[in-house]
C-alpha cells in the first residue's frame, strides 16, 4: 500500500466510526457531568487537518514552479505599464480580481497620482470601460438614466443645452427618467447642469485564469 492510500484508509476509517457515534445514544447512556467532561478532553486532543497542511504545502511548491504567481498575474496586460511600481502593479492587479464583471472600478488614486492616465491605459487594454449616466442635479445617487456610452451621453445634453424640447420628449420615452425621488418631484430640464453629467468605470474583462489549474 503506497503511503497515500494509508493515509487516505485512516482518514476514512476515522471518519467512518465519527459518523457512527449516535448523539442521542450517548445522550440516554451518560450523564451530563460526563459528557462534559468529554466535550473537555475531545478538545483537549489536537486533531491535525492534513488536508489544510497540504493544501498549504501544495500553494508554495506552485508559487515555486510559477514565480509569475508572486507578480502581476491575473491581468497580465498591467505588467506593460511604465508608469507605476511593481508593488503597485501588484496591488492593483489583486483588486481587479476582487471586482465582479460588471461592478464598478473605482478610487484608482490608490495605485497611482495620475489616475486619468491609468484610467485611460486600462481602457485602452479592454479591461474596464467608460460608462455616462446622468443623475438629478440637486442628487449625485439618483440616476435620471441607465448606462450610456459617451455619444448616447452627449446626444441628451446637446437636447437640454438646446433646449431642444421634441428631442427632450422623445428621450423622456424610456431613456430618460424625468422625477427624482429625492426632490420629490419632476426634474426640470430648462438648462444644462454639469452636476448632472456623471461618469464611472466598470470591469469588463475576464481576469486570466490559465495558472489556476495548474
Ligand atoms: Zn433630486
Amino acid at each position: 500500500m503506497s503511503k497515500q492510500e494509508e493515509i487516505i484508509k485512516k482518514y476514512e476509517e476515522f471518519a467512518n466510526y465519527l459518523t457512527s457515534v449516535n448523539l442521542e445514544e450517548l445522550k440516554s447512556t451518560m450523564p451530563r457531568q460526563v459528557l462534559k467532561a468529554l466535550h473537555t478532553q475531545l478538545y483537549a486532543i489536537n486533531l491535525r487537518s492534513l488536508g489544510y497542511e497540504i493544501g498549504q504545502m501544495v500553494e508554495a511548491m506552485k508559487q515555486e514552479e510559477y514565480p509569475e504567481l508572486l507578480g502581476v498575474h491575473h491581468y497580465p496586460d498591467l505588467r506593460d505599464i511604465d508608469f507605476m511600481s511593481e508593488q503597485k502593479k501588484i496591488q492593483l492587479d489583486d483588486y481587479l480580481v476582487s471586482v465582479r464583471k460588471g461592478n464598478i472600478v473605482y478610487n484608482f488614486w490608490r495605485f497611482v497620482k495620475d489616475t486619468d492616465k491609468l484610467q485611460s491605459f486600462l481602457v485602452e487594454k479592454g479591461i474596464i470601460e467608460e460608462v455616462y449616466y446622468l443623475t438629478c442635479p440637486y442628487h449625485n445617487d439618483e440616476r435620471l438614466t441607465s448606462k450610456l456610452t459617451l455619444a448616447e451621453f452627449n446626444k441628451i445634453k446637446e437636447a437640454i443645452q438646446t433646449k431642444n424640447q421634441d428631442k427632450i420628449d422623445e428621450l423622456l420615452d424610456g431613456t430618460l427618467l424625468d422625477y427624482c425621488d429625492a426632490c420629490g418631484t419632476d426634474v426640470e430640464f430648462g438648462q444644462w447642469d454639469e452636476a448632472m453629467g456623471n461618469k464611472e468605470y466598470r470591469l469588463i474583462k475576464d481576469r486570466d485564469k490559465s495558472l489556476d489549474y495548474v
